[in-house]
């Protein structure tokens, strides 16, 4: 019988729950002995590593975040260190790992990989949508609708006064949450890094909006602009003659019972990542793509720049002035 690891690293997603129910469950359909390590690669290297039963993954599904932990490690970075998590490995007969994580714990991963060969499958996670290869991180989906939610109650606010509210998601140096949000919650500008905008050709259409009858403004913009969001506001006052208000939505996206859709891409993911490791594949990435699910060589994942999709960068609104 072979015995096969799994652990979060990195910011944690909602999805991460689902993921390690379906984990423990076809782990054992299949006939591996499941083992969890608490805390990223943290527990790693703590030899924090434990045999999973279905006991350990009941009443999980509908809750956020992760039961085994996650972490950013320091130590895990050094090689003496990543030495240390392979002996831990080695002395329980884990030759099979998952990672559920970003583009930098599938970094961490690779080094191990050539260090130790110890046979792995990643998944991506994490809200941010930045990792080359795959259209989806699991989590993305719940962080959206709490974005969703969000924006939906700051418009009520925003439509009785006669307000700017800029809202700021995150994203680290990627738009995609920004103007996801943006295209599906109507609101009137959205600034993200990879595209250049010039706040001065907003300025005639909005003050023609007001005159229109225009009660409010909602602007998203992502955490990667090279503004604060407080000098966009400020933008709102002093050019657009509006009082505004910032709202950093911060950690409230990352949090929430897991949607339908991350439920369901949590439960293939691990599917596709155990089915992978069964098949021998050594280095692979489970990517969801246009044309399905595909497994990608890591070194392709971590070694190409992330692009935002072209067709949605073309949906941001036009600063040209309307009747
Ligand atoms: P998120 O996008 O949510 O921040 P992430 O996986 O990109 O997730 P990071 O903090 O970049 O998060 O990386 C997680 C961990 O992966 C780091 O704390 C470190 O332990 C490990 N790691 C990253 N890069 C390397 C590397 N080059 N070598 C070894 N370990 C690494």
């Amino acid at each position: 019988k072979q015995n096969i690891a799994i652990l979060c690293s990195g910011g944690d997603v909602s999805g991460m729950n689902p993921a390690l129910k379906r984990f423990v469950e076809y782990s054992l359909q299949n006939n591996l002995t499941p083992y969890f390590v608490y805390d990223g690669y943290e527990g790693l290297i703590d030899n924090n590593i434990q045999k999973a039963s279905y006991c350990d993954v009941s009443g999980i599904i509908n809750r956020g975040g992760t039961k085994i932990g996650s972490a950013r490690s320091k130590r895990f970075m050094q090689v003496e260190y990543r030495n240390i998590a392979k002996q831990n490995l080695d002395a329980l007969h884990v030759t099979m790992l998952i990672v559920l994580g970003g583009d930098g714990s599938f970094r961490g991963l690779h080094q191990f990989y050539k260090e130790h060969n110890i046979k792995f499958c990643g998944v991506p996670s994490t809200i941010d949508n930045d990792i080359s290869g795959t259209d989806y991180c699991l989590g993305v989906d719940t962080a959206l609708n709490m974005i969703k939610f969000s924006i939906d109650s700051i418009r009520d606010t925003a439509s009785s006064f006669k307000r700017a509210f800029v809202i700021e998601t995150m994203g680290n140096k990627c738009g995609y949450l920004a103007l996801v949000s943006h295209l599906t919650s109507g609101s009137e500008l959205c600034l993200i890094p990879e595209t250049a905008y010039n706040l001065n050709e907003y300025e005639q259409k909005f003050k023609q909006e007001i005159q229109n009858g225009r009660r409010y403004f909602i602007a998203v913009v992502a955490e990667g602009i090279k503004e604060d969001s407080k000098e966009i506001a400020r933008w709102f006052e002093e050019k657009i003659g509006i009082e505004s208000r910032v709202n950093v939505l911060g950690h409230l996206q990352r949090g929430g019972n897991p949607t339908v859709k991350d439920r369901l891409m949590a439960y293939k993911f691990i599917t596709y990542a155990i089915d992978a490791l069964l098949d021998n594949k050594n280095e692979t990435i489970v990517c969801y793509t246009k044309e399905g699910f595909r497994y990608k060589e890591i070194n392709a994942v971590v070694n190409t720049p992330y692009q935002l999709d072209e067709e949605l960068i073309k949906f941001i609104n036009s600063p040209k002035a309307t009747e």
